[in-house]
């Protein structure tokens, strides 16, 4: 598997068919971007989340830390899903250059709305709660107030949909190519050793396993840039959609 930016790779194996493997990495890595972007899960259930433990290991994993954020990866997510631009911050000086124009073209009447929006915002803890999640910005960086209301609106969307209801269209982030294919009898671990000769062999970066048996980490370094946003630009003309 590559990373649409062409410099991160990943080696898995499967006992199922490709169309399940593929199945998972798009669950799972669409499903970390969510929470990367947004700061809270996804999963909304009051007390147990029954993929908790599945979830928490694929939160680890280098694979969906790198596409979460990659930008080029990110880029493909939010090409379908442009209701996101707005956890994306930007530049100190764009989000002033954006609040200025939004202020000056507004009235007092919308002031009074805006402060009676902030006001409900506040008493509802729920969305008060999601709102606070939201990460921070890397220095330098920061949401406009047009985005920070364009949050709130999100999360009102996203509190009334029902635990089934996605709110992304899924997409598959990782370009894929099948290496090697054994025989139906075959033992799992001449698998796995198969499978641990090719993260050796192409020294994936992605991989939680190196070939000197160091840290995948102090052997490739971190993942993503701190600076994540750097080189995410909402295009001029926006095409935000609602959650459906
Ligand atoms: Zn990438």
């Amino acid at each position: 598997m590559t990373c649409p930016c062409g410099h991160y790779d990943y080696v898995d194996s499967t006992a199922e068919t490709l169309t399940d493997a593929l199945a998972y990495h798009r669950e799972h890595g669409n499903r970390i971007i969510h929470e990367k972007l947004t700061g809270s899960p996804l999963f909304r259930g009051s007390i147990m989340d029954p993929n908790g433990k599945q979830n928490e290991i694929a939160n680890r994993m280098r694979l969906y830390q790198h596409s979460a954020r990659c930008p080029v990866a990110l880029r493909s997510f939010l090409d379908c899903n442009p209701i996101y631009w707005c956890f994306i911050p930007v530049l100190w000086s764009e989000a002033l250059a954006e609040n200025s124009v939004h202020t000056r073209g507004t009235s007092d009447t919308d002031l009074l709305l805006l402060q009676v929006l902030t006001s409900t915002a506040v008493g509802n803890r729920r969305l008060a709660n999601y709102l606070d999640c939201v990460p921070l910005s890397p220095a330098a960086y920061v949401f406009s107030n047009q985005q920070v209301k364009q949050q709130r609106s999100f999360f009102q969307q996203f509190i009334s949909c029902t635990n089934d209801q996605l709110p992304y269209l899924t997409l598959d982030l990782y370009k894929v190519a099948i290496i090697a294919v054994l025989p139906d009898i075959r033992s799992i671990i001449l698998r796995y050793i198969i499978e641990t000769l090719f993260i050796i062999h192409a020294e994936t970066k992605l991989n939680m396993i190196c070939p000197i048996g160091i840290d995948a980490e102090k052997r490739y370094g971190r993942v993503y840039d701190l600076v994540w946003c750097a080189n995410l630009k909402q295009p001029p003309i926006s095409t935000t959609k609602s959650i459906q």
